[in-house]
């Protein structure tokens, strides 16, 4: 990671330790929509050391600085997202994997919802099986 960009995060208030550095590096760019148990398990590999909750606590601080996004696509685990761009989501209901959609499309609702409600933005969850679960079907 760049001095710069350390920089920036220490400018928003947060405190760099090397676990958090390591934390940060696994996310940028990160496209897999990791869990904190599994950003955990990553960087443990680093620092056997680290508490579960180092994790949790530089996730919930990255969240409320609005740097990464908090999703709740699967159902009882939430994953992380470092892009936050507006996107749409694909889920693998078998293998789990979330793959990004960036595309704009248009979602019509019917009159009868968007006649009291004005929509701004919405954001769309596919549910379905990935290439590779595909081929394992047959
Ligand atoms: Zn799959
Ligand atoms: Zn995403």
């Amino acid at each position: 990671m760049t001095k710069e960009k350390i920089e920036y995060y220490r400018k928003l208030g947060l405190k760099m330790t090397p676990q958090r550095l390591a934390i940060l590096e696994y996310l940028e760019g990160n496209t897999s929509h990791p869990s904190a148990e599994d950003i955990f398990r990553h960087v443990e590999e680093k620092f056997p050391s680290m508490s579960f909750a180092t994790v949790y606590n530089t996730l919930e601080a990255l969240k409320e600085r609005g740097l990464i996004l908090e999703l709740s696509i699967e159902p009882g685990k939430k994953r992380f997202d470092p892009n936050t761009e507006p996107h749409h989501h694909m889920i693998c209901e078998r293998c789990h994997k979330i793959f990004d959609v960036f595309e704009d499309f248009a979602v019509n609702l019917p009159e009868k919802y968007t006649k009291d409600f004005k929509v701004k933005r919405c954001e769309v969850v596919f549910y379905g099986l990935c290439k590779e679960c595909q081929e394992k079907e047959v």
